[in-house]
């Protein structure tokens, strides 16, 4: 087995997330030496492909699961990514301008989205309310044959939708485009990172040993299964949720429509997308349902998910947790369904005439191919399912897990990272660059 040179960082993981980090070392930091290892031939073929995801970039103003706190976080995270899609020319190509709205249905619900814009216009100032006349004039099949009033709070002129696999490829082309030392390793699939004794890193594939002073896991679902492997985050734990959709077999609607929060269920509400690779033909989804598997399309790696479920008492006590609850367990039953191919679309037919009333069973097909895994982590020492990003960290080494909105979030997490391998490698981060190019734009 060869044996290659000394990187000063190895990144392990080519989706959004790797390939962000790639590109913030190459570009803003001293650090020459970068190598990168993806299992597939391509970048961003699992969660951060626009077959898997939902395409949105997450701001937090039309997301009524998130709290204040949170929509003030990823809306300084997401930030970074239309500021990178401005700056490098990505609108139209990576990033896409068009309207987006949260519908609230019934009065209870516009009451709370009432409440909502009085506290959420402080942060989003570019909200406005629309009210049925006007839903009329911009999205005409929300108002067809609708009995109960609704209200939108809504945006226009904003990106709203990413291909976060061509942000990937960007990335990638920019990091490479620096005088840095930029090795690919495509189709190389890391089978064991170890600590050695002069405290770097021995990085072994299928094929060859690598070494580098500094690694970060970016691996998606599997981030914590390296973890675990190396002795971290024994105290956590993977509930794999896969999420699929429906296409309508028309272009329904022009904006991303979102719904509003069951605030008991701990999953997004369904919405309706204009989907970018599919000529913007409506998606619906996603559905949410636990699923015995790493990644939504390969064969099940049987001995990595018991790795990964780490079921023992306090992983079933918060499935028991979980389950106690009615509206939830009607919610995980529901999405069962829905993934049944004889009956799914007559069930997920009632979600989305939610948004689309006159919508028929007849108007969708399920989206095949479509669709992903979300690695939610459980936190067995609190009992509790965490609904955002976790990361470990230790001498040289990170390890991200990314679940939704990792993919919106994902400049800002590379940021941190860099900081935090500049400090440990003694690189230097050009923070002025950094700021006129990502962080400042807006
Ligand atoms: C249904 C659904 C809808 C979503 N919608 C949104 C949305 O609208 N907006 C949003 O911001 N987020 C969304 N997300 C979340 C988003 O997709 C993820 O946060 C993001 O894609 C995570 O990126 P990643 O790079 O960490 O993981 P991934 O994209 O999964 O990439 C991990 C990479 O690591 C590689 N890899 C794994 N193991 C190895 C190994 N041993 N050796 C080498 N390479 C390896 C994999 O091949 C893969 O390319 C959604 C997720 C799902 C499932």
């Amino acid at each position: 087995m060869l044996v290659n040179k000394l990187f000063e960082t190895a990144i392990i993981g080519g989706g959004v997330a790797g390939t962000s980090l790639l590109f913030t070392l190459a570009r803003y930091t001293d650090i020459k030496d970068i190598i990168l290892f993806e299992k597939y031939e391509e970048v961003s073929l699992l969660n951060s492909n626009p077959k898997a995801n939902s395409q949105t970039l997450h701001v937090g103003d039309i997301e009524t699961n998130y709290t204040y706190e949170k929509a003030q976080k990823v809306k300084k995270a997401s930030s970074m990514v239309s500021n990178f899609i401005h700056h490098f020319g990505g609108v139209g190509e990576i990033g896409f301008v068009r309207d987006k709205m949260v519908l609230a249905v019934g009065e209870e619900e516009i009451t709370r989205l009432k409440e909502r814009y009085q506290v959420f216009k402080a942060l989003y100032p570019y909200l406005e309310l629309w009210d049925e006349e006007r839903l009329k004039e911009i999205e005409p099949k929300l108002m067809e044959g609708r009995k109960e009033p609704v209200l939108a709070m809504g945006a226009t002129g904003e990106i709203t939708t990413v291909d976060f696999k061509k942000l990937s490829e960007r990335f990638v082309q920019e990091a490479i485009d620096t005088d840095k030392n930029i090795q690919m390793r495509y189709n190389e699939e890391v089978t064991r990172i170890k600590r050695l004794e002069d405290g770097t890193y021995e990085i072994t594939t299928d094929t060859t040993r690598f070494t580098a002073k500094s690694v970060v896991v970016n691996a998606g679902s599997y981030s914590l299964l390296f973890a675990q492997s190396m002795g971290y985050g024994l105290h956590y734990a993977t509930l794999p949720i896969g999420g699929s959709f429906f296409f309508t077999k028309e272009k329904l609607l022009r904006s991303k429509v979102y719904t509003m929060q069951n605030p008991k269920l701990p999953f997004a509400a369904v919405h309706g997308d204009p989907d970018c690779t599919q000529g913007w033909y409506t998606r619906f989804g996603p559905t949410a349902f636990a699923l015995p598997k790493l990644e939504r399309y390969h064969s099940l790696h049987i001995k990595d998910f018991f790795s990964a479920l780490n079921i023992d008492r306090d992983v079933t006590s918060v499935y028991m947790d979980l389950l106690k609850d009615k509206t939830i367990r009607r919610y995980i039953l529901r999405n069962v369904v829905e993934e049944l191919p004889w009956l799914g679309k007559d069930v997920f037919v009632k979600d989305a005439q939610k948004i689309i009333p006159t919508l028929s069973a007849d108007d969708i097909r399920f989206a095949e191919g479509y669709g992903g895994m979300r690695p939610q982590i459980i936190d067995k020492e609190k009992h509790e399912l965490l609904l955002g990003e976790a990361k470990i960290v230790d001498t040289g080494v990170i390890f991200n897990m990314t679940p939704s909105p990792g993919a919106s979030s994902s400049l800002s997490i590379a940021y941190q990272d860099a900081l935090a391998l500049c400090e440990y490698l003694g690189a230097a981060f050009d923070e002025e660059k950094h700021l006129s190019e990502i962080q400042n734009r807006e």
